[in-house]
């Protein structure tokens, strides 16, 4: 395709994203609600939907989804039905999905991202509640099927944009921001592998400058949101190469690839399910009541947004530094730990995006896989920012403290001998001592060559095997020089 036919036209995508609520028990049934389990263990008669079991509403399941909506300033919705979705397939043990067809739980609401290009308010249609499937699986080795229904009944919340979202990166972003709010917030632990959260993309392209939207293509199947990007690129350049060649684009589902990025048709709309939508006549319609809104709101975790802020205003930090506090509630949970035990928040920030930082990404861990403590992290901070200079740190002290877990960076720093030198009575000896040995040197120095300072300098760490704080060296060279 030539490069010139893709900037004729452009992309219009609209998310669909599942996210797993962290509730206990099921959304109509007290079965566990826990991923990794022995397979069929948590299916009790309810979610197996044998003849005559009653569904429950959970109400920590409302709670969550309201959570959500606050969050993305949502409207919602005071009076609730849940409806009956009807179809066949082997993961579904009732022979329906109990949603929310006409009554989403929120309406409308926005989330903001940042791009490269700047600042945009994605709108939101949606937010309903619905259960899970159950999973079946496929084994390579073998022509049977099995099926796990610990999964069926896990309440989810599907979120569904407008088809407001116009190139990858957008999507990216949203996804991203969505990840954060829902593992700040506390409703799912954002795990897309595991599928607890998961997103489907709907992709269409136009002309650039035409309003009506073109014909919508589903992608199915991505486990990371770096894949929702590469599924979202290509399928874009597909649909543009065939509109090139003079062919139609089909309504259809597609399931995403992970090698080549590309995908791979599943359904066309012509066999889509008529799902025959009604109202689940064992579930009394759920009222929410004002006040229960307003309790909720009270009581509800400080959105990431927010976090940034506050830490922009009580550390004068920047924004960038902020936002990387702020990334994921792991690491914002490690520095407020962090900053609690220590009066240098600010070391404490520069060990986290530096030497840890680096850390992390050589080993491709998450910050809840550091072998630090945040207590362990706070000393380091307080004995760079008074006795022992970053660097040597950094190389010295943090490889053994990786090692050596119980260890405290104050021992580690006394057993390698690295305690600086504090003391000007001890190092004004040292410092003579060097300017008697290189009498040419200091007549060179004191005509003009001052860059010499950086030598004596050298001179000095070697003979204190680095154990001196650079500035009181610096201060001492220059007072018996000049
Ligand atoms: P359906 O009836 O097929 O479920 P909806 O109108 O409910 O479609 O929309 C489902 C998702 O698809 C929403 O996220 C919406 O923004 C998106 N969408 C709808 N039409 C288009 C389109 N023409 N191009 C891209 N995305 C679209
Ligand atoms: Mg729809």
């Amino acid at each position: 395709m030539a490069d010139g036919a893709l900037s004729k036209y452009q992309p219009v995508i609209g998310l669909e994203v599942h996210i797993q609520l962290l509730t206990k028990s099921k959304l109509f049934a007290r079965d566990a609600n826990q991923f990794g389990d022995e397979p069929n263990t948590n299916i009790s008669a309810i979610t197996l939907a044998h003849p005559g079991t009653l569904p429950k509403i959970n109400q920590k399941a409302l709670e969550l989804a309201i959570i959500m909506g606050l969050a993305c300033g949502s409207e919602i919705s005071q009076y609730l039905i849940f409806d009956r979705k009807n179809y066949f397939y082997p993961d579904l043990p009732k022979g329906f999905q109990l949603t929310q067809d006409r009554t989403p739980i929120c309406v409308g609401g926005s989330i903001t991202v940042t791009t490269s290009k700047g600042m945009r308010v994605i709108e939101l249609n949606r937010i309903h509640l619905e259960e899970d499937a159950g999973k079946s699986f496929h084994p390579s080795h073998s022509k049977d099927s099995l099926v796990d229904f610990n999964r069926a009944g896990t309440p989810l919340i599907e979120l569904v944009t407008e088809p407001v979202i116009h190139n990858s990166e957008e999507a990216f972003q949203l996804l991203s921001e969505i990840r954060k709010l829902v593992t700040f917030l506390n409703i799912c632990d954002g795990n897309m592998e595991q599928g607890s959260l998961r997103c489907d993309c709907n992709v269409s392209v136009r002309l650039k400058g035409a309003t009506e939207l073109g014909k919508k293509v589903e992608i199915k199947n991505m486990n990371s949101v770096r894949n929702v990007r590469r599924a979202i690129e290509k399928e874009v350049q597909r649909q543009v190469s065939e509109i090139e060649l003079g062919h139609e684009i089909i309504s259809e589902t597609r399931s995403f690839d992970e090698k080549s990025g590309g995908s791979s048709s599943m359904r066309t709309k012509e066999e889509v399910n008529d799902y025959r939508y009604f109202p689940e006549p064992d579930l009394s319609p759920v009222s929410i009541s004002d006040q229960w809104i307003e309790k909720i709101r009270q009581s509800m975790p400080v959105l990431p947004a927010e976090l940034k802020k506050q830490l922009e205003e009580r550390y004068s930090f920047s924004s960038e530094d902020a936002l990387f506090l702020t990334d994921s509630v792991e690491t914002f949970n490690f520095f407020s730990a962090a900053v609690t035990h220590s009066s240098n928040p600010e070391s404490i920030l520069n060990w986290m995006k530096g030497p840890i930082q680096s850390y992390l990404k050589d080993q491709g861990f998450s910050v809840n896989e550091l072998p630090l403590t945040p207590i362990q992290v706070s000393e380091l901070a307080d004995i760079t920012a008074s006795k022992i200079s970053f660097s040597v740190a950094a190389q010295k002290i943090l490889p053994e403290l990786l090692k050596v877990p119980n260890s405290t960076p104050k021992a580690v720093a006394e057993r390698l001998g690295l305690l600086e030198d504090h003391n000007e009575d001890h190092l004004e000896p040292i410092v003579l001592d060097i300017l008697d040995s290189f009498p040419d040197k200091v007549a060179a120095y004191r005509k003009g060559k001052k860059g010499l300072i950086g030598f004596f300098m050298g001179q000095l760490m070697k003979k204190t095997e680095s154990k001196v704080d650079p500035r009181i060296a610096n201060e001492l060279l220059s007072k018996h020089l000049n």
